[in-house]
C-alpha cells in the first residue's frame, strides 16, 4: 500500500515527454510581512534560479523599495512591510528588465560586459540588451 503510493507519486512527479525540459519555468519569490520586516524565503535560491548574482537582485529591491534590507541564510529580510504581491510584482519587473531577453523573451540570457558596459546576451537569439544601471 504504502510503496503503492509512492510510485503514484514517482509517476506522477514525472515530467511529461518534450515538455519539461524544453519549458524553463520562472521561479517566485516566497515572502511574508512578519511583524514590521518582511522575509523573502527563498531569495538566494530565484536569484539562483535566474543565474543572477544576489548582490544584483539585492540592490534591485532595496532600491525599489526604499528601504534596508540583509541576506540571512539565503532569505532576504527587509525593514517595513511590503506584502507579497508587491514583491511578486517587483520580481516579475525584475526579470522582464535584467533576466528575459527584450527580444524573444525567453530566459536564456547573460550578463556580460562590452567595452565597459554591462549588457544582457541572449543564447537563445543572439540578441544583445542594454542593462540599465542599478544606483
Ligand atoms: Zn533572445
Amino acid at each position: 500500500m504504502e510503496y503503492e503510493k509512492m510510485l503514484n507519486r514517482l509517476y506522477i512527479s514525472l515530467p511529461k515527454k518534450g515538455e519539461a525540459s524544453e519549458r524553463f519555468e520562472l521561479p517566485k519569490l516566497d515572502s511574508n510581512v512578519q511583524g514590521k520586516k518582511t522575509i523573502i524565503k527563498n531569495f538566494s535560491q530565484a536569484a539562483k534560479a535566474v543565474k543572477r548574482s544576489e548582490k544584483h537582485l539585492y540592490k534591485y529591491v532595496t532600491k525599489e523599495t526604499a528601504t534596508a534590507a540583509t541576506i540571512e541564510d539565503g532569505k532576504l529580510i527587509m525593514n517595513g512591510r511590503f506584502y507579497p504581491e508587491l514583491i511578486s510584482k517587483l520580481f516579475t519587473n525584475y526579470l522582464k528588465e535584467f533576466v528575459l531577453c527584450h527580444e524573444c523573451k525567453k530566459p536564456d540570457t547573460e550578463i556580460v560586459e562590452q567595452n565597459g558596459v554591462k549588457v544582457m546576451k541572449c543564447t537563445a537569439c543572439g540578441a544583445l540588451n542594454p542593462v540599465k544601471r542599478i544606483r
